[in-house]
């Protein structure tokens, strides 16, 4: 049995089969059902997206034997002549070929006489735009006055090149380039019928070469199955279009996250020893950075493929949104100047350093400390404008002047007083004291907040502000008064009293953490604001300091 190529195998033979072009379906077939049909019609678009196949069912739905409707029989002679292509009144013409005026005037001038089989003479003129001016013409003249016999099908890729005589007496459809999932729908349908063994995300990836064209994708398929001999995997069809594999990709992704250069080359080498195109890489990765900043955006949006759903989730999350739209741009960029590098493959890998330079560090979550004192330092551009039109925007970390933490005293020894005597405690030393405390965090919350006031009778008596009463919880007294036991080496109590203030504006620990927060972060803010390479950077690239962005960095030595 010879092999019949697959976009004629399975060529709609009813309006029903017809994928996409829901809009030009529903007026055809409302005027066939009503038998309200304009005598010359013009499918324009793409090629290979349905124009002639519309045109052919249009004739077969006008010449069935069983009646003018939107759903001929297929059954009878007229209806299986057309399919086979040997109807005698439907005369299809290739306007590419037949483009001289005596052409045109011997194809119109049977038009006046009636079909010889069936109800209607049906001209199907295929890339009606190459006809000549003087075909036009002739062409022209027997639009005006149609013999009521006869209907025009026209089908073009290029409608503006008619002439608006033309145009304006046709009834106009403009086709559609189809969807990436309409085109790999259907090719997984055809294959499930044919019984051939398919990965779905090769069927992805050839309905994104066809581009919008369901001819191409069919005839991608054929050249994939003889490829795989009889299966379409993932593997053949990226040796066959040349394509780059949605797992290297995820790999440069990860080895970004990762800040591992050195692997992040070995993705690049792997590449070219595969003979990859790198402008062809840097388009799939711009399509993967598409996906990602979606689903960032959009998190419930479906992506058809759910393998690769769970993948790309995970990115969205790994990565911020700033981070992958900084990217997007980056490989932008790197696709711009691919041809003015030295090479593809060293301007590849320029690219790859480029984002691996511009993704930010991620840092630590914050100490136990109450102040933060990680150090991102970000300078972002003005806005998304500068992004693209400058230069890459600026992610950028920069120490500032280090600034004096508070002194902890050391833990003194516990049950061992100095010279036999209980360590003093007092207002001044009070904060120190309780800062070289080891404590649960209720207790911890409880000792920061509170003022000390005296202590007298192996009495400890402590002040706290009414509006921090809820921290005085019995355990967490209980903890404090152990602590403070331990330390004093005295069987003590504790006596809280509460009020609007401290008493005599006794320090705290945490107001004087607060304070020293305070003061660093106004001085790191000037230290930024004064510094000569931030102050360049911000002129050279239009860029402004994100007030809230600017965190003091922490003091190893402390
Ligand atoms: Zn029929």
């Amino acid at each position: 049995m010879s092999y019949m190529v697959l976009a004629r195998k399975w060529r709609p033979k009813t309006f029903s089969e017809v994928v996409g072009q829901q809009h030009v379906l529903r007026a055809l077939i409302n005027g066939l059902d009503q038998d309200r049909l304009h005598h010359a019609f013009l499918f324009s678009g793409t090629r290979g997206v349905g124009k002639t196949t519309l045109a052919r069912i249009l004739a077969k739905s006008l010449n069935c034997e069983q009646g003018v409707s939107s759903t001929p029989c297929g059954e009878c002679s007229s209806c299986q002549e057309v399919d086979a292509g040997r109807f005698v009144d439907l005369i299809e013409v290739d306007a590419a070929s037949r483009t001289k005026v005596d052409d045109t005037r011997e194809l119109l001038d049977n038009v006046q006489y009636a079909p010889s089989r069936g109800r209607y003479k049906v001209y199907l003129i295929d890339e009606v735009h190459m006809l000549s001016t003087s075909s036009f013409n002739a062409l022209l003249k027997t639009l005006e006055e149609p013999p009521s016999h006869v209907k025009f099908l026209f089908a073009t890729t290029d409608p503006q090149k008619l002439p608006v005589t033309i145009l304006s007496r046709c009834l106009q459809f403009n086709l559609r380039r189809l969807e990436l999932t309409q085109i790999s729908g259907h090719l997984a349908y055809i294959l499930e019928q044919e019984k051939v063994k398919f990965d779905a995300t090769a069927l992805t990836e050839l309905a994104h070469a066809a581009d919008g064209s369901m001819r191409d994708a069919l005839s991608l398929l054929d050249q994939a199955i003889s490829f795989g001999a009889g299966n379409v995997s993932n593997d053949h069809v990226h040796q066959m279009l040349g394509s780059i594999k949605q797992q290297q990709l995820h790999s440069i992704l990860s080895a970004l996250l990762n800040h591992d250069g050195k692997n992040l080359l070995e993705q690049s080498q792997q590449l070219s020893s595969q003979g990859r195109d790198f402008n062809v890489a840097l388009d799939a990765l711009l399509a993967l950075l598409q996906r990602i900043a979606t689903l960032q955006m959009v998190p419930d949006i479906d992506l058809a493929d759910e393998e690769q759903h769970q993948q790309l989730k995970m990115f969205a999350q790994q990565f911020d949104p700033e981070t992958i739209q900084l990217l997007y741009q980056i490989v932008l960029h790197g696709k711009r100047d691919l041809p003015y590098a030295a090479d593809p493959k060293s301007g590849f890998d320029m690219t790859l350093l480029r984002m691996l330079c511009f993704q930010p560090t991620k840092f630590a979550a914050n100490t136990d400390e109450s102040i933060q004192q990680d150090n991102p330092l970000s300078i972002k551009p003005m806005a998304s404008q500068s992004i693209i039109n400058t230069s890459p925007p600026i992610k950028t970390e920069a120490p500032i002047a280090a600034i004096d933490k508070p002194v902890m005293a050391d833990s003194r020894p516990l049950s061992s007083p100095i010279d036999g005597s209980s360590p003093v405690l007092s207002t001044d030393n009070w904060t120190q004291t309780i800062a070289s405390f080891k404590l649960s965090a209720l207790a911890r919350q409880l000792a920061d907040n509170c003022a000390f006031i005296k202590l007298a009778n192996n009495k400890i008596f402590l002040s706290l502000t009414e509006e921090l009463g809820h921290l005085a919880t019995p355990k967490a007294q209980e903890r404090l008064e152990l602590a403070l036991q331990q330390h004093l080496n005295l069987d003590i109590s504790i006596v809280l009293t509460q009020g609007d203030h401290h008493q005599n504006n006794s320090p705290t620990l945490a107001i004087e953490r607060a304070e020293q927060a305070s003061i660093k972060q106004q001085s790191a803010a000037e230290s930024i604001h004064n510094d000569p390479a931030v102050n360049a950077i911000k002129q050279a690239f239009g860029a402004r300091i994100i007030e809230s962005s600017i965190k003091p960095i922490s003091n190893k030595e402390d």
